[in-house]
């Protein structure tokens, strides 16, 4: 069984106090994380507090990258300004892309992923979309920009697989990071591996840190699975 531990809304306004314990956890465990980037975040949740800024958000991009992290593209500006879909998923949700145009979806995620590549030197084919929905436009989409990887839905890969040749879709159906008994991850594996826990910067708090520090100090170097 394996971990992928995600971390979605990486932007240049987000808190870097917050972001900083997170990553000092991830340092002392040595383990490596997806760090899903919004690259012009437009949405109030993404802001933080004491925003990092454009030059520091670059000059911690350089280190992180060096560190071994993996990047993905997490939409454009994370407004949500689509409509609803269950696509996906069993839940009606709204997201920044679900029901727009194959055009106005084609032109965010290349912005996104053109700023990504311009200002960060960040090459990803690995995308993670805002408020975890997209539709079937959306993938289309990213497989015409090159995307291969979606990390989002719920359904097990084996099952999406068969639907979606194209594009390797990873489910995700947990958020804080926890320890499973070894009965429950048994019968997890056979769906839901790797399983993925999603943390957010504006989120980091005592509760959050304790949550990640326990279940890293019990996993340590064996489950955490680099994507
Ligand atoms: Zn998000």
């Amino acid at each position: 069984m394996k971990y992928l531990i995600r971390m979605d809304d990486v932007n240049p306004l987000m808190d870097k106090y917050k972001f900083k314990k997170f990553l000092e956890l991830m340092d002392k465990y040595d383990t490596k994380c997806l760090l899903a980037i919004t690259p012009n975040p437009k949405s109030k949740e993404l802001i933080g507090e004491n925003p990092i800024g454009k030059d520091e958000f670059k000059e911690l991009i350089k280190i992180l990258k060096k560190k071994g992290h993996s990047f993905a593209l997490h939409g454009y500006t994370h407004e949500n300004i689509g409509k609803k879909t269950r696509f996906l998923d069993v839940r009606l949700r709204t997201s920044e892309f679900a029901g727009l145009s194959y055009e106005e979806q084609y032109k965010r995620i290349k912005l996104g992923k053109e700023i990504l590549e311009k200002e960060y030197e960040i090459e990803t084919d690995i995308f993670v979309a805002p408020h975890n929905t997209i539709d079937k436009t959306t993938l289309k989409v990213l497989e015409d920009l090159n995307f291969r990887v979606f990390v989002g839905g719920i359904y097990p890969t084996f099952l999406t697989n068969l639907f979606f040749k194209n594009i390797k879709i990873i489910p995700q159906i947990f958020w804080r990071p926890r320890v499973f008994s070894k009965s429950f991850e048994l019968l997890l594996k056979p769906f839901y591996n790797p399983c993925v826990f999603v943390l957010h910067p504006q989120d980091i708090n005592d509760f959050t840190l304790k949550n990640l520090e326990n279940f890293l100090r019990y996993k340590k170097d064996k489950v955490i699975w680099k994507i």
